[in-house]
């Protein structure tokens, strides 16, 4: 029999450095895939069409909206963002681990449609760390920087809904305890 292959929602606030854990981990691992999101967000220096995101209109998200393209979609801070089906689909078809890295309301929508998926939050270790990081990163507007802080708190008050949480406080160690998880999960989901 074909190994099944798992999907994984690993949500974190803004700044929390999801990418950084999914590339640290697609690094030791080959069986691992990230779903490509649609989002109507304009593109920040250096994101590539097609590879960051799949910048679409207003009005090319409402069609793929209507279509039922989407797996799930979510508003966040004032632009939306969804995850294309298919591909998703076609990568846990194909026995490999597909990553949805995805805000809390879209988590929570696939949790419901998708019971078998795990899911993994990934916590700051403190607020200061996280908004250090924000202003680090200097991808956007003060402004910009504290809506995405104040949306982090709700984030972090329904932490307690993933089946797992993990601190980003040192990243190899945050690294290890994921792959650890998804090693673990595989074992389960095959069994
Ligand atoms: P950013 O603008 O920083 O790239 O992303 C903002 C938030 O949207 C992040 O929490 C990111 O994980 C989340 N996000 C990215 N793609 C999707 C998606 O397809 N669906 C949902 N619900 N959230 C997404």
């Amino acid at each position: 029999m074909n190994k099944k292959g798992l999907m994984v929602i690993l949500s974190a606030p803004s700044g929390c450095g999801k990418d950084t854990i999914f590339r640290e981990i697609s690094k030791i691992r080959d069986d691992v895939c990230e779903s490509i999101s649609a989002t109507t967000r304009a593109p920040r220096s250096g994101e590539i069409d097609g590879k960051s995101y799949y910048f679409i209109s207003n009005e090319e998200f409402e069609q793929m909206v209507e279509n039922s393209s989407f797996l799930e979609y979510a508003c966040y801070n004032g632009c939306f963002y969804g995850t294309p089906a298919e591909p998703v689909k076609n990568i846990v078809d194909s026995g490999k681990i597909c990553f949805l890295i995805i805000e809390r309301k879209g988590a929570q929508k696939v949790m419901k449609s998708n019971p078998d998926a795990v899911s993994i939050f990934l916590m700051p270790p403190d607020m200061e760390t996280l908004k250090k990081r924000l202003l680090k990163r200097n991808t956007e507007s003060v402004d910009a920087i504290s809506s995405r802080l104040e949306i982090a708190r709700e984030e972090i008050k329904s932490s307690d809904m993933f089946d797992y949480i993990v601190v980003n406080n040192e990243l190899e160690k945050a690294v290890m305890e994921i792959n650890e998880i998804l090693n673990n999960e595989l074992k389960k989901h095959n069994s």
